[in-house]
Formats: structure tokens, C-alpha cells, sequence
């Protein structure tokens, strides 16, 4: 006979629940946490118990476990995108069979690359490149440069944050895209024609239509990529613009590939509002499709806050960061959606019972979203929505109070201060620069507060972002941006896994090791309490174990 109870002895498990933070071994039963507390005290009363039988697994008397690591923002769509081209990028990204893709530091090297592509792929296929950052080499890429490369070609490279693209001739023909007529997003010279500059969403539209493989996001890439998730240690993600490429088929994927027997991981949706509303033809109707997709929703497959859109982003100079502009004189960004339209759609879903994420980068951005949910509360209180605010690097301290008299949660970016905090002190001066992702202040006030990747912005690496927001250290010039928002490690811990389910409104199922809760758990080869804080983002991780299954990083 078979156990159907697995007591797993450990060197150390971490808990998250206060009340009893550490034990050494736990008992699951039905992907459930059975029993937690010491290994005899558990195998006495499972002895004592009418349950039946157990077994005592001892693959991780040298392990630590930890609560799966939850993750509040990610993109598995995008990152199914992104992993299908060719990395062009300034910093490792991590492949998916293990190890790191090689890094181009220059543009020149980068343009050697596409060019030794060109030599390799089939003739006519397009050429899609991923994750240049023009801040890291220091230039733009301009239409001529990738027209050298090839003019029969189509063409696409985008930046690593996704917020701006170039193009080439033969890609612009393509989309038919000519003259001085350009579409939205899609940037001229002097005398009109495009440069091949494509800028936000707007822009990559424009010429997707003659993508249209690239944007065929199906079962088998998004299989793909999921081992990149185990291999952090995470249990649960979500991904913040799910049906950017079409909402109903993005339900129908993700309820199909997370049913399958192998799966390990559990994805929380939040609807992009933007296009699925225009795919459900209004707002009432994208709400009512929100809701159906809820009562349809499984242990793995969950339907998460509506996502929202403000401003772009900072560092690809397209979000408005007000006064007095951008220090590098660059001209100041604009709000990507109406906030009109913003606070409409907050309040419409407020008044609908459904929650909301909304990316803000800028004071301005902030503002649109507190101004709306003081509008959405006014009209009609809600209690207890945890309404959020994604990114937040320039959120103010009278902002975040703000945030707490509302319920409003923050969900900072605060990898981008490794990878770009010395991009950010050049772009947006000292003083922004230094209290970017403001967690000190965020703590201090007691807003609900944690911290992502959000890939492609920054590589899916949960223990960088950990160790970002402990040290708050930039890569080049190795600058502590703002001492006083630094935490302790065991903040960062509680970020990535109770807090981010308190977020989400499912803190009563994953997030700690409790009684009842489901059996998710991060297996670590260290204790990240003890190690060395300088080496928490190199902590090696042994895998996860999903609903009770250990599951190891392949
Ligand atoms: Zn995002």
C-alpha cells in the first residue's frame, strides 16, 4: 500500500506565519500541509490517528523549505514571446535548460550578431531580436543600421523593458507602413519618414499584423518557458497582461495547460483591460467576460485583478516624470492611456467587486490611480479591495499615505535599481534617482508593499530581486540608492510570499507553511536568513514542491 501521507524531515523550514515561524518537518496529505512542528511529535500523532498510513521522506534533511515563492507580477505570455527570438542583451539572461545566454555590451557587437543571424535563418523568416537596452550601450538603433543588415528580411528588435522597438525597411513595408501617414507609435526624422524607432504598445502594433506567427502564443511555448518559474523556487505567478494577444484564447490555454497531470505551477490572470475591451466590444461586456472566466476557474488557474495602464516607462523616456523633466534633456513622456479612461474603467470595475492593478511608474501615473480609487470608495465603499499599484518608482511619501488611507497596495520594481539604478540617477537626478521604489517609506507607513521582476523588464531571477531590495546596489558604480529604504532579508522573504498572496486576495491559501494551506513549497540549498546578505542573489535552489509533489529545476 501506498502512503498517502509523506512527512518531510528537513534541515530547516522557514514559515512565514509568525505565530510559529520554524519547524523541522511537515506532513502533506491531498497537496495539502497536514501537520507541521517537530518530525516525532508529527509521526506520534499520525501513528495516534485514523488517517492512514505515512511515510517519512528524508530527500531534504539537508534543505531548507520556504513558502513557494509567489509572484505578483510576471508575464508567462510575453516571456513565451520573448524566449522565442534571439537574445541581443546587455545582461545574462537566463536560458531555459540552465545557464545564461551570452551578453553583447556594445551596439556594434550587437549588429554583428543580427548579422550572423541573417547568414543562419531560412530566407524570408523574420529576424526577432529581444532585450537590447540603449541605456546599457548608450545608443539607439536606427532603421539604416538593421536595412544593412538585411533589406529583404522583416526585421524587429525590441528593448529589454518592452516599451520601445526598432524596425527595418523591408519589416515597415510589410506592416505598410510608408510615406508620412505613420500610425501612432511609429517615429519619423526630420523629413518624415520613419527612422524605425517603434515606441510602446501602439508602435509594436503597428506592424505585428505582419507577425503573425511571433504573436501565436501556443500551449508549446508557454511549456516551454515554465521551467524558468521552478527554477526560482515559485509555485504561483501572474501574468499582468493576460489577453494582450486575445483574451479568450489566453483563458482557453492557460485552463488547458495547467490541467495537465505535470503541471507545477499555478498562474493567476489579470486581465488586460485595454484590448480585452475592445475584444468584448465594452466595458460592461470585458467585466461580464472577467466574471464568467472566475466562476471557471481551477486550484491552478485563477482570474486576478483587472490590469490598467498609465504612464510607459522611465528608462525608455516615454513616461511623463513631471517636473523638471528628464536630466538627460530628453523631451518629457506622455500618459500611454487617457486617465479619463483610467478612472472610468477603475471605478466600473470597483463598482463590479473586481480589484485592480495598474501600472504607474510616475507621480503623475500614482495619481491617476489614488485619485480613482478615492473616486471608486466615494461612489461606493468597498471594503478590503486591495486596489494596486504596479512599479511605483517615483511614488511620493504623501502618495503612499495616501495609498494607506485608501487600502491601495504597492507593488515596487525594485530589480530595476541593480540593473538601472545608474541609468536612473543619470535620467531622473539624485534626488528621484535615490528614493526610487521607496520600501523604507512604504514600511514605515504600513502599506502593503513587495517586490517583482516583471520580465521582460528584468530577467525572471526572484533572488536578485530579493537582493535588490536588501541592498539597494547598482551594478555599474556599485551606488547604494537611498541606505534608508533598505530591509532586512527576512522583509524580502515575506514580500515574495505572504505579502504578494495578501495582494492577491488568496493569503488564506499559499504564502506560508500553515495548517491547511496548500502544500507549495521553495526548496533551498542554504538558509537565506544565514547566508552572507551579499550572496542572497546567487542562493542555490533545489526546486519547489508543487501541491505536495517535489518538484526539482530541470
Ligand atoms: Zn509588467
Amino acid at each position: 500500500m501506498t502512503a498517502d501521507i509523506t512527512v518531510f524531515e528537513t534541515k530547516k523550514i522557514i514559515t512565514m506565519y509568525p505565530e510559529q515561524p520554524f519547524a523541522e518537518a511537515v506532513a502533506v496529505k491531498d497537496g495539502r500541509i497536514l501537520a507541521i512542528g517537530k518530525l516525532q511529535e508529527i509521526v506520534y500523532w499520525l501513528k495516534h490517528s485514523s488517517l492512514g498510513p505515512y511515510m517519512v521522506d528524508t530527500t531534504f534533511n539537508d534543505k531548507v523549505l520556504m513558502p513557494g515563492i509567489v509572484d505578483a507580477h510576471t508575464h508567462v505570455e510575453l516571456q513565451a514571446l520573448i524566449y522565442s527570438g534571439h537574445f541581443v542583451g546587455q545582461i545574462p539572461w537566463p536560458r531555459v535548460e540552465g545557464g545564461f545566454y551570452p551578453v553583447y555590451p556594445s551596439k556594434a557587437e550587437v549588429l554583428n550578431r543580427l548579422m550572423d543571424l541573417d547568414k543562419r535563418l531560412p530566407p524570408g523568416d523574420p529576424l526577432y531580436a529581444v532585450a537590447y537596452d540603449e541605456n546599457k550601450t548608450g545608443e539607439f538603433l536606427h532603421i539604416e543600421e538593421l536595412d544593412a543588415v538585411s533589406t529583404k528580411r522583416p526585421i524587429l528588435v525590441s528593448n529589454l523593458v518592452f516599451h520601445r522597438f526598432w524596425a527595418n525597411s523591408a519589416l515597415l513595408l510589410k506592416a505598410g507602413i510608408t510615406g508620412n501617414n505613420l500610425p501612432p507609435g511609429v517615429q519619423s526624422d526630420e523629413s518624415g519618414k520613419p527612422n524605425g524607432t517603434l515606441f510602446e504598445a501602439k508602435g509594436l502594433m503597428s506592424v505585428l499584423p505582419a507577425l503573425p506567427d511571433l504573436v501565436n502564443i501556443t500551449n508549446e511555448r508557454i511549456r516551454y518557458i515554465l521551467p524558468l518559474f521552478t527554477r526560482g523556487g515559485y509555485t504561483t505567478v501572474c501574468d499582468a497582461a493576460v489577453g494582450v494577444f486575445g483574451m479568450q484564447k489566453a483563458f482557453a490555454t492557460f485552463s488547458g495547460l495547467l490541467h495537465e497531470p505535470d503541471n507545477r505551477i499555478r498562474i493567476v490572470a489579470l486581465p488586460w483591460a485595454k484590448t480585452g475591451v475592445a475584444e468584448a466590444g465594452s466595458l460592461e461586456n470585458f467585466i461580464g467576460w472577467v466574471k464568467d472566466a472566475a466562476k471557471k476557474e481551477t486550484d491552478a488557474f485563477r482570474i486576478g485583478p483587472v490590469k490598467l495602464y498609465t504612464d510607459g516607462s522611465i528608462i525608455s523616456r516615454t513616461s511623463p516624470i513631471g517636473w523638471p523633466g528628464y536630466w538627460d534633456g530628453f523631451p518629457e513622456g506622455d500618459m500611454e492611456n487617457d486617465p479619463k479612461e483610467i478612472r472610468e474603467m477603475l471605478i466600473r470595475c470597483h463598482e463590479a467587486g473586481l480589484s485592480t492593478v495598474t501600472h504607474a511608474n510616475s507621480r503623475p501615473g500614482c495619481q491617476v490611480v489614488l485619485d480613482a480609487v478615492n473616486a471608486a470608495q466615494t461612489l461606493k465603499y468597498r471594503p478590503d479591495m486591495r486596489h494596486r499599484i504596479d512599479h511605483a518608482y517615483n511614488i511620493t511619501s504623501s502618495q503612499l499615505q495616501r495609498a494607506k488611507a485608501l487600502g491601495v497596495t504597492v507593488q515596487f520594481f525594485t530589480p530595476q535599481i541593480y540593473y538601472y539604478g545608474d541609468a536612473h540617477l543619470k535620467l531622473q537626478g539624485p534626488d528621484r534617482a535615490r528614493h526610487i521604489t521607496p520600501t523604507g517609506t512604504a514600511k514605515r507607513l504600513g502599506v502593503s508593499w513587495g517586490f517583482h521582476n516583471d520580465p521582460p523588464g528584468t530577467p525572471q531571477l526572484p533572488w536578485v530581486g530579493a537582493w535588490a531590495t536588501v541592498h539597494r546596489q547598482t551594478l555599474e558604480s556599485e551606488t547604494i540608492l537611498g541606505p534608508e529604504h533598505c530591509v532586512p532579508v527576512e522583509d524580502a522573504l515575506r514580500a515574495m510570499t505572504i505579502d504578494a498572496a495578501y495582494q492577491l486576495h488568496l493569503d488564506s491559501e499559499i504564502g506560508s507553511i500553515e495548517f491547511g494551506k496548500k502544500a507549495d513549497f521553495c526548496v533551498l540549498e542554504a538558509d537565506p536568513t544565514e547566508v552572507d546578505p551579499m550572496e542572497l542573489k546567487d542562493i542555490p535552489v533545489w526546486g519547489t514542491v508543487f501541491s505536495g509533489r517535489p518538484s526539482p529545476a530541470l
